[in-house]
């Protein structure tokens, strides 16, 4: 980069801070899980709101014309990325004519950059096929190691953005990622006696949280991630719980009960309902209630299937 454009650079970052001086960051985020996690570092120093509600379908959101109002006046956009949101977010971001907040923009967060990210496909996968996770698994957010990442990116881009309360944002990190800890703890521990325990699921939002907590999924209700289920794959799926004594069938809120309640039907097991976002359901409104919801619920119902 040449001396110019570097001035024009350090021009631009100080104009950015003297905007932002004047009040809050306005930070909008693709779903309630990074609202939450931004909200955790960013405190009352930024104003924070999710596009999508944790009781929707993440890959499928019905844009409406509010959610232009909302990126028209958002300094930062932050997004769960892999293409998670790519049915519903590019236009919005387009027709806000914000800059800011387009791919690559000043204002545009990928946090898929910074997590560790399961199931890329090593072949060829197109969406032509269905596929709805074609760059590996965007359901990365149900891994606290990667909730922390989350909030240790937002920290150091709200840090960046605004300069006068960076030493702030830091320390709420800090006291985030403690918190964290001692809760991973307690959520480990009540997980530890069912380590390697066998569920379905019924669409592939659970790679990160099953590893990370020692479950192992067998099989999907879907046949393929965004492919509704059909009846050869799900009298096959039956036949795979039975022959190795599966119970439980993991479900998002935002599914057609149908197919798994049949299916636990046939297996004589029981399907659980978990919370794939904060904001799933009601009781559910941060990043640490989440994994108490779903791990509690867990294990009411390991309990029940010894
Ligand atoms: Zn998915």
């Amino acid at each position: 980069m040449n001396r110019k454009s570097l001035i024009a650079l350090a021009v631009l970052a100080m104009s950015a801070v003297a905007a932002q001086a004047a009040g809050k960051l306005n930070v909008e985020t693709t779903t309630e899980d990074l609202a939450a996690l931004a909200r955790e570092v960013g405190g009352d120093k930024i104003n924070v709101d999710a596009i999508a509600k944790g009781y929707q379908d993440p890959h499928f959101v019905e844009a409406k014309p509010s959610f232009l109002l909302k990126l028209q006046k958002a300094d930062l956009l932050a997004v769960v990325g892999l293409q998670l949101e790519i049915g519903w977010l590019p236009p919005l971001q387009t027709q806000s004519r914000n800059a800011k907040i387009q791919v690559g923009g000043s204002g545009y967060l990928d946090m898929s950059h910074f997590c560790q990210v399961l199931e890329i496909p090593t072949g060829q996968v197109s969406r032509a096929m269905g596929d709805v996770h074609p760059l590996g698994n965007p359901h990365y957010w149900l891994d606290p190691q990667n909730g922390r990442r989350i909030a240790k990116a937002f920290a150091d881009r709200f840090a960046q953005m605004d300069a006068a309360d960076a030493a702030y944002f830091q320390q709420r990190y800090q006291d985030f990622d403690q918190r964290l800890s001692t809760a991973e703890k307690g959520w480990e521990a009540k997980m530890a006696p069912y380590k390697g325990r066998k569920v379905v699921t019924y669409h592939r939002s659970w790679p990160n949280f099953c590893d990370r907590f020692g479950l192992v999924v067998v099989d999907y209700v879907e046949p393929r991630p965004g492919i509704p289920p059909t009846p050869s794959h799900t009298l096959e799926l039956i036949n795979t719980m039975k022959a190795q004594n599966i119970k439980l069938v993991l479900i998002e809120p935002y599914f057609d009960r149908k197919t798994p309640d049949s299916v636990a039907r046939a297996v004589g097991g029981d399907v659980a309902m978990l919370m794939p976002s904060v904001g799933g359901t009601k009781e559910v409104t941060t990043y640490f209630q989440l994994f108490d919801y779903d791990i509690n619920l867990l294990v009411s119902l390991f309990q029940k299937y010894k």
